[in-house]
């Protein structure tokens, strides 16, 4: 069957076998799961066996696009990086702006799955159809900027290069994958699966036009939807400066994380705000195929680039205490070169700081220390020595390690650390992070702003529908057709554009009731996955925020004395898995399933644990 919108093409490769084949997949499978996000958990459900290694050569690492990736309209550069995590045991991605992602499908392929292991440091080039293994002895050791640098240099500037710094070379479950230094993708370790595979960088070069239904249709829509971000108000002044007024936004709303998220305000954030960065700003940088252009570039403390973000900001500054943006900036820079995700690393920096603070560990890591927190990021890289080692893991498995009641303040869900709000006074943003597709990440329902104006202290279930229409649009459709939801998001390109620009690059008249009941069928496979992977240990409990929101108030600013209520959340959480159609315990009911038409997932799941009809 001719295909338009998708190439109709993954590229399967082996790396224990040196061997890559493209293969012609189901139309059905593109109907169903759209792309991205879609394809990576329907491919890691098909093919992967639950207990598998994540660091094992069985764990398959897959890059995949969607429909509307690589076209020219707005923020479709992005691409999705996937794997069972290292990190959490569950369903891993994230999603990276990227050349490699217009290059993957101008190449012909709607993913590529990595499977195997090689059996040295290898990089792997994918040109068309045309797949060489290329020795990597000379790229391993290096950081992911000088990586993607020297493959420049061989492989022209228009290349599209993936690459992991030392963070994962040593299989630090948090190591990300790198591209245009400094975006980066795939919190939950999906660097640390590449390093296990000895796979040091991916390069994509594609020559090939993408098939349009009506071609004419989608020059002029993609032309036309450029034109319109542009007229939004608040386009100018995000490009002044992106995510980064979310500090003062934060601040103002006593949600910025502070001290290992024991509070909601940090004295020095006008320092660390939107506002001071401008005086650093020397330039902007983007994904491909952007014209909101977010990545605030600054000189950082050692005069080099760094690309700051708010949850960069938030996570390497306020939460460790540091309100010197400067050196904020370094630690980006020097966590983005390792290859380490920025969020997950503030975590584990603030946990380290309260675990010296509390004597729970020899070392003194003060708070707000630059030089103290620079030497852990450098061991953690290397798996230096003990700390280094510890580190490495992530927060849940050092406080499982460490004890005295550190899990409490181990701030994470699923094993993965939260990201950059603090929700003492948010008890819906609490949900959204407890209920995500991957552990505490925000991407898939940023429902606190809403929260905020809503009315933040009641646990309503008009908040728990909120959090579910935005995991449908942002975790089911943005990640799936895989365009950047930044332009929705910041600046009010509205939603209806989506089905006109689908129509006219597949031919499919998807209106969003179609595109919701596909976001339905990819959230409930993904939540089928984490539920297949922990079996029997699967419970309630896994869908709950960390206990130091519950326990310890927070003890400055306007909200002085706020945290959350248990017995509330607990009930909001059984009203949401309600609305989900799952039992009581947060999985899937057969019916769910059977009305998504995931047959396939009542047949697995029923081996694994008992399923409600
Ligand atoms: S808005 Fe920012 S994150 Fe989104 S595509 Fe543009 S540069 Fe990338």
């Amino acid at each position: 069957m001719i295909m338009y919108g998708w190439t109709g093409k993954f590229l399967r490769v082996n790396l224990s076998r040196n061997k890559a084949v493209a293969e012609q997949y189901d139309a059905s499978i593109a109907k169903n799961f759209l792309g991205g996000r879609g394809f990576a958990v329907k491919i890691l459900w098909n093919e992967l066996k639950p207990g598998t290694d994540a660091l094992s050569p069985d764990n398959k690492l897959i890059f995949a696009a969607g429909p509307l990736t690589g076209w020219t309209l707005p923020s479709s550069g992005k691409l999705v990086v996937a794997a069972k995590s290292p990190l959490t045991g569950g369903y891993g991605d994230g999603n990276v702006g990227t050349h490699a992602a217009v290059e993957m499908r101008k190449a012909g392929y709607d993913a590529v799955i990595i499977e195997g292991k090689a059996e040295k440091p290898t990089a792997l080039l994918i040109r068309d159809n045309s797949i060489d293994f290329l020795d990597g002895k000379d790229l391993w050791g290096l950081n992911s900027f000088e990586t993607e640098k020297k493959m420049r240099e061989l492989y022209g500037k228009t290349a599209g290069v993936l690459a992991i710094g030392q963070g994962g070379e040593n299989l630090v479950t948090f190591a990300n994958i790198v591209c245009q230094e400094g975006r980066a993708g795939g919190r939950p370790g999906i660097g640390a699966v590449m390093g296990s595979k000895n796979l040091k960088a991916v390069v994509i070069i594609g020559s090939r036009e993408l098939p349009a239904a009506f071609p004419k249709e989608m020059k002029e829509l993609g032309a036309e939807a450029y034109r319109e971000v542009m007229t939004k108000p608040n386009y100018a002044f995000w490009k002044r400066q992106g995510t980064m007024s979310t500090i003062e936004w934060s601040q103002e709303n006593s949600v910025l994380p502070t001290y290992n998220y024991r509070e909601g305000v940090f004295e020095k954030a006008e320092a660390i705000g939107g506002f001071a960065m401008e005086k650093l700003k020397v330039g902007n940088r983007g994904c491909p195929q952007c014209n909101m252009t977010c990545g605030n570039v600054v000189k950082d403390s050692f005069r080099k680039e760094s690309e700051l973000d708010y949850e960069n900001v938030a996570m390497l500054g306020s939460n460790i205490g540091l309100g010197n943006l400067r050196q904020v900036a370094a630690l980006n820079r020097v966590a983005d070169e390792f290859g380490l995700d920025t969020i997950s690393l503030g975590n584990v920096l603030g946990f380290a700081m309260e675990a010296s603070e509390k004597g729970l560990i020899e070392e003194r890591i003060p708070w707000g220390s630059f030089k103290s927190s620079k030497a852990l990021i450098e061991d953690i890289a290397y798996r230096r020595g003990f700390r280094g080692n510890l580190f490495a893991e992530g927060v849940r498995n050092v406080a499982e390690k460490l004890g005295k009641g550190s899990e409490r303040w181990a701030m994470h869900v699923k094993g993965l650390e939260v990201s950059g709000y603090d929700c003492h006074t948010t008890p819906a943003m609490a949900l959204a992070y407890a209920t995500s597709s991957i552990g505490a990440h925000h991407k898939d329902a940023w429902v606190i702003s809403w929260e905020v104006k809503a009315g933040r202290e009641n646990y309503s279930t008009e908040k728990v529908d909120k959090v579910i229409t935005l995991q449908q649009i942002r975790a089911g459709v943005f990640e799936s057709l895989t365009v950047c939801r930044l332009p929705w998001v910041e600046v009010g390109f509205e939603l209806e554009w989506y089905p006109r620009l689908l129509h006219a690059a597949t031919g499919f008249e998807m209106n969003w009731n179609t595109l919701n009941l596909i976001a339905d069928r990819i959230f409930n496979l993904t939540r089928a996955f984490w539920v297949r992977e922990y079996g029997k240990e699967w419970s309630s409990g896994m869908d709950v925020p960390p206990a130091r929101w519950f326990e310890e108030p927070i003890t400055k600013g306007p909200l002085k004395g706020s945290k959350l209520d248990r017995a509330k959340y607990d009930a909001m959480l059984q009203a949401y898995y309600k609305r989900r159609g799952w039992d009581e315990r947060g999985i899937p009911t057969k019916g769910t399933l059977k009305r998504l038409g995931l047959n396939d997932a009542v047949g697995q799941l029923k081996k694994r644990v008992k399923l409600s009809e």
